[in-house]
């Protein structure tokens, strides 16, 4: 299958506005982020995990002409408001945990109407549960519990890559459902410490715990350093993810 790294920023995205640091005025493509999402492709489908304020923009980038399933890891604003602009598709399946979907249908009350009003985005809503594998378009995914702070969110494995954003700590349970990994995903956003995001030293224990082949860092703040400069410092295996970035997996 085939991954696009369609935004790699934490929720600011990079550059922030009206910082003038060395990352923000940076001249290097790979020092701008937009917010996190990444699409898969795989059997002739699409599908999409988290769909944030750029989504627009990223589905124009990427040249995407097809969506059929949304995976949502939970509803922070910067993973679900772009759900408006998927008007421009056919119906989407959502999948999402019953409070997401609950917030989701409030915000987006207009598409989850019995009337609709022509042009709204239409979806299709299916309830998931931690740890309960699921078929989104003929494709197994399992949603992984992930703790972002006090809050629980989900990751999500397809295959042997898994997809872990928004996240302090990992369950017991969780690691379980993560050997075997051949592309880890895992949102981190700086090197100083955050009370509800992996700051890099916390990520790197989760890498040496789980030992996947290799791993890639997302939703990325301006504060982490320069692309370049933070790439040096990582380990063997270890990256830092960009936008645009194409990989394959399985
Ligand atoms: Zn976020
Ligand atoms: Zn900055």
């Amino acid at each position: 299958m085939e991954i696009i790294f369609l935004g790699t920023g934490t929720s600011t995205g990079v550059p922030y506005i009206g910082c003038n640091c060395e990352v923000c005025t940076s001249t290097d493509p790979h020092d701008n982020r937009l917010r996190s999402s990444l699409l898969i492709r795989e059997k002739e489908k699409t599908i999409l995990i988290d769909c944030g304020p750029d989504f627009r923009q990223q589905m124009l980038t990427n040249h995407i002409r097809s969506l059929d399933s949304i995976l949502l890891t939970h509803e922070h604003y910067d993973h679900v408001s772009g759900l408006d602009d998927v008007r421009a598709f056919q119906t989407v399946n959502i999948f999402a945990e019953n409070r997401v979907a609950k917030i989701i249908q409030s915000n987006l009350h207009y598409s989850f109407a019995a009337n609709k009003y022509p042009g709204v985005p239409d979806f299709k809503m299916h309830i998931i549960h931690e740890y309960e594998p699921f078929l989104a378009d003929n494709i197994h995914c399992t949603p992984i519990r992930v703790m972002h702070a006090n809050l629980p969110t989900l990751g999500f494995r397809v295959g042997k890559m898994a997809y872990l954003t928004d996240l302090k700590t990992l369950p017991e349970a969780s690691i379980q459902l993560l050997q075997d990994l051949d592309l880890l995903i895992l949102g981190t956003l700086r090197f100083k410490p955050h009370f509800s995001h992996l700051m890099v030293d916390e990520a790197l224990s989760i890498v040496r715990l789980l030992a996947p082949k290799r791993t890639y860092f997302t939703h990325i703040g301006h504060d982490m350093g320069k692309h370049a400069d933070v790439q040096k410092q990582l380990p063997d295996h270890v990256f830092l993810a960009y936008d645009g970035l194409t990989l394959e997996t399985y």
